[in-house]
């Protein structure tokens, strides 16, 4: 049942997502052949979902997707949303800030870029970065990140309140995985063009990036805006469970094709 799967998932307003027991490698006993096959059924429901919704135009959808270098953050976007309509859906990803977004406030480009009515908006990053990254690189001090959970619940609340559902999934890899991952980018040429060196200095850093996102879970993860902790170290485990959340919240917002003018069932076309 896909609810009790959410449940399992989502990190309860006020609880710590405690990562570190949390299995990056569950299956939830799904088979993968089972799993791939699943995944289109539920991409055609994700499909005639988006059809009302981009057809009712007084909602809006926003998934923030977060996670650590090579847990498949594009991968997720890829395989879900390529069966959708691409005029309904906006992904933007956010890189280090530049220019006029170094100059105003942190989440002055996020605003900009969040679903307008009608769309399903894909966040490739996020705000997020903004108590994360910028914490554990130390780019500000903790006297200005450590407001930021506030601000970030009160911004989000303005998005639900203003009609937009916002879903937050945080693509949960080991440790080891993400190194076979990054190795995998240095050895295949390929995959050579995703490689950064930073990658291998954030990874370093990965005790600090865990705490920095587990605090920003437990802060930030509300009844309206919530976290789920999607395990990420297969990718079709990955695919499919932030598949379902999707569908769950979809199918909750239940759009609603608009009414059709009236007496247009007695007009024939000639
Ligand atoms: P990705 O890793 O998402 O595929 P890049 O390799 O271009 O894309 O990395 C984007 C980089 O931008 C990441 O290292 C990320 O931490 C950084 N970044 C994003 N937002 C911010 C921010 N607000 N402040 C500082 N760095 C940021």
């Amino acid at each position: 049942m896909a609810s009790h799967l959410l449940t399992q998932l989502r990190v309860r307003p006020g609880t710590a997502p405690d990562l570190t027991n949390r299995d990056t490698d569950e299956t939830f006993g799904w088979d993968k052949v089972e799993a791939k096959a699943e995944l289109e059924v539920v991409k055609q429901r994700l499909d005639a979902l988006q059809v009302r919704l981009f057809a009712e135009r007084t909602r809006s959808l926003l998934l923030v997707l977060q996670a650590a270098d090579a847990a498949g953050k594009d991968g997720t976007i890829r395989s879900i949303f390529s069966g959708l309509n691409p005029a309904g859906v906006r992904v933007t990803s956010f890189k280090v800030p530049a220019g006029r977004e170094v100059e105003q406030d942190y989440l002055w480009r996020v605003h900009a870029a969040c679903p307008a009515k009608g769309e399903i908006g894909v966040f490739n990053r996020s705000h997020y970065e903004d108590v994360i990254v910028v914490r554990v690189h130390h780019i500000v001090p903790k006297a200005v990140w450590s407001k930021r959970y506030r601000h970030i619940n009160e911004f989000e609340r303005m998005l639900v309140d203003e009609g937009t559902t916002v879903v937050k999934c945080f693509l949960h890899v080991s440790e080891e995985e993400q190194r076979q991952r990054l190795q995998e980018r240095i050895d295949n040429p390929e995959k050579r063009w995703k490689f950064r060196a930073g990658d291998l200095e954030d990874r370093a850093k990965w005790p600090a990036f865990q705490a920095a996102y587990a605090d920003a879970l437990t802060a930030t993860s509300t009844s309206s805006a919530p976290w789920y902790v999607i395990p990420a170290d297969r990718n079709w485990v990955r695919n499919l469970a932030v598949a379902k959340v999707l569908l769950d919240t979809l199918e909750r917002l239940d759009p609603q094709l608009p009414a059709p003018d009236i007496g247009i069932e007695q007009i024939t076309v000639v």
